[in-house]
């Protein structure tokens, strides 16, 4: 049990480190518009940037957020926004089957 407990504190530990090194949430929060925009112009090259990717990839609250920004950017940008009832019968559609993108 002991050698268990040892490597069980090393495994946290690990977390630690590596959660150290990445983006949180109060960053992804900070950093989503502009991660949206940037994606929409091209690649993301900034580390920065990259980490909160990486961050959303792993943290879906902060994911499903960005997703919604990430659709409203698009929107604008196509000026392709829905109308209002177009909007319900999405949200309608979404909750009856998982999201494909
Ligand atoms: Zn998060």
């Amino acid at each position: 049990m002991h050698v268990t407990r040892i490597r069980f504190e090393q495994f946290m530990l690990k977390i630690a480190r590596t959660r150290e090194e990445e983006a949180s949430c109060d960053d992804c929060a900070r950093l989503l518009a502009k991660l949206v925009e940037t994606l929409l112009r091209g690649d993301v090259q900034d580390q920065e940037l990259q980490d909160i990717l990486h961050h959303l990839q792993q943290c879906s609250p902060c994911s499903e957020e960005f997703v919604v920004l990430r659709d409203c950017a698009k929107m604008d940008q196509e000026h392709s926004w829905p109308t209002l009832e177009e909007m319900w019968s999405k949200l309608d559609y979404e909750s009856a089957s998982p999201p494909s993108a």
